[in-house]
């Protein structure tokens, strides 16, 4: 068999990515090692429920008349119609951190800019002239690393507001510890706080699907349960690859999605990329009954918190970092149709090597989780008040569950910290898109893959 392009990866990047180079070339063949698409982002079921994976709420809203937001560049690039999504925008989320300092934001940023100036109005001159700097700057402009925390120092009389605005913005978007660089800072500012954040109307499941049937409406093709053990080569060139069960498939081109490390593995060669510490994370979904009255942060779509004198972004030398984390509650977005369900999603900073170690013993792995529940549940009551009670399910995530399902180094879901922003890793015809190319999140990770087969495989056929 031969084809064209071969995509690595059914997750969103190579969703988008196969979808993109169908509407030209209907020859192309993702290959998707998992029975169900979506890799990060995906879904599956307990107790005839539907559960997702991932996703808490998608960045970058965008009115329909904002014609070069990247959301509505994303949908123009494949050919998709709004009304096909039916976004459904946050109400209101939260940066709560000690003595319940808090910052309220949502999609009219005039409710943060607000907030700040009452709150830290030492800082508020200064912010202004931060968000200046922040609509000058093009952030895929190839950079060396810029620190934010010394840019946000220079601007901000207020250390706590510097932390603050970190705190949702490396939660959703940074691979690195402690610090973020500026080019990343600006995308996640723009995607989160300028922009703002939404979910589709049904779930993940709907959206993969919307995607699917687009892509083979093009004569597309998809074969899951499909693993690279190798990627044939001679020398820079690449010939095809070789799947675990002896297939070998042929193709001009190669794009892979599964990450840097992950695809030098697949060549055979080592990557000699810096080796950085990766961020793990746990999660944790508790289905609540749906009439359980939440009595504080009641309405909330996110809250991000810390209670620690400082926000440490960063591995912790324990298996979780409760300090600070992320409190998601996916019922709380504008105008969603009717649940029979809700939910309260938790999510921490983790220590991947950690937990690996207690996985020599299963019980031990086990009750590891059941504390890492109890405890996020604890954390989650102080700030919305009690819902034990009210808990039908629970289920929860550790490093290790995401490199089972998706196969991602160390189950870091923002991967490599060091990024490969033009998707070329040395080979003539083979390029990387997705979450090692830089852009990180669902609409990040889609617009890499229609980005690199715009740039760099369109052209060439
Ligand atoms: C718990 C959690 C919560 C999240 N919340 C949000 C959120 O609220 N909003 C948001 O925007 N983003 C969120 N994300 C992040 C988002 O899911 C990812 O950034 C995005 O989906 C990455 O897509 P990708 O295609 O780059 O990578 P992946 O999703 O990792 O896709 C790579 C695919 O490659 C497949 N693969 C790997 N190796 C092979 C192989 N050898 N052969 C064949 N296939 C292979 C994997 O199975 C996988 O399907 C969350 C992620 C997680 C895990």
């Amino acid at each position: 068999m031969h084809v064209p392009l071969l995509i690595i990866g059914g997750g969103l990047s190579g969703l988008a990515a196969a979808l993109r180079f169908a509407r030209f070339i209907p020859d192309v063949l993702l290959l998707e090692q998992h029975s169900r698409i979506g890799g990060l982002n995906s879904y599956y079921y307990r107790n005839n429920r539907l559960f997702e994976t991932g996703l808490h709420a998608i960045t970058n809203y965008a009115a329909p008349k904002v014609k070069n937001a990247p959301l509505n560049r994303l949908l123009r690039q494949l050919k998709i119609k709004r009304k096909e999504l039916a976004l459904h925008q946050q109400n209101q989320s939260e940066i709560r951190f000690p003595d319940l300092e808090s910052l309220l934001f949502s999609n009219d940023f005039s409710l943060l800019d607000s907030e700040i100036e009452s709150k830290f109005p030492a800082s508020h001159q200064g912010f202004h002239k931060l968000l200046q700097v922040i609509e000058r700057y093009d952030p895929f402009k190839p950079l060396p690393f810029i620190s934010t925390k010394k840019i946000l120092q220079e601007h901000l009389q207020d250390t706590l507001l510097t932390d603050m605005l970190l705190c949702p913005l490396m939660y959703y978007g940074s691979s690195i510890e402690r610090d973020m660089d500026f080019g990343q800072f600006v995308i996640m500012f723009r995607a989160i706080f300028l922009e703002g954040m939404f979910r589709p109307g049904g779930t993940i499941k709907d959206l993969l699907d919307l995607l699917l049937k687009h892509y083979t409406d093009h004569g597309g093709k998809i074969k899951t349960k499909a693993t690279v053990k190798k990627i044939l080569h001679t020398g820079k060139k690449i010939h095809g690859v070789l799947l675990n069960d002896g297939t070998e498939i042929r193709c001009d081109y190669i794009l892979s999605t599964i990450g840097s490390e992950e695809t030098f593995t697949l060549l055979d060669n080592p990557s000699g990329l810096e080796t950085l510490p990766r961020l793990g994370f746990v999660e944790t979904i508790f289905e609540i009954e749906k009439s359980t009255e939440l009595k504080q942060g009641h309405g909330r779509t996110i809250i991000f918190y810390n209670t620690g004198d400082h926000f440490l972004y960063q591995q912790p030398d324990s298996f979780v970092d409760f300090n600070s984390g992320v409190i998601c509650m996916p019922q709380n977005f504008q105008d969603l149709p009717e649940s029979s369900f809700k939910e309260v999603r938790t999510t921490h900073l983790a220590n991947y090597n950690e937990w690996k170690e207690l996985l020599k013993d299963k019980d031990s792995y086990k009750s590891a989780k059941d504390d890492t529940a109890l405890t996020s549940l604890l954390v989650a009551e102080k700030i919305l008040g009690n819902f034990a009670q009210n808990i039908v399910y629970r289920d929860t995530f550790t490093p290790l569950t995401i490199e089972r399902f998706t196969a991602k180094k160390n189950g870091a879901i923002y991967g490599n910290p060091v990024k490969i922003k033009d998707g070329d890793i040395g080979y003539d015809n083979l390029y990387l898109a997705g979450t090692d190319q830089g852009f990180l999140g669902i609409i990040g990770s889609m617009l890499s893959g229609v980005s690199i087969v715009n740039q760099h495989i369109l052209p060439r056929l």
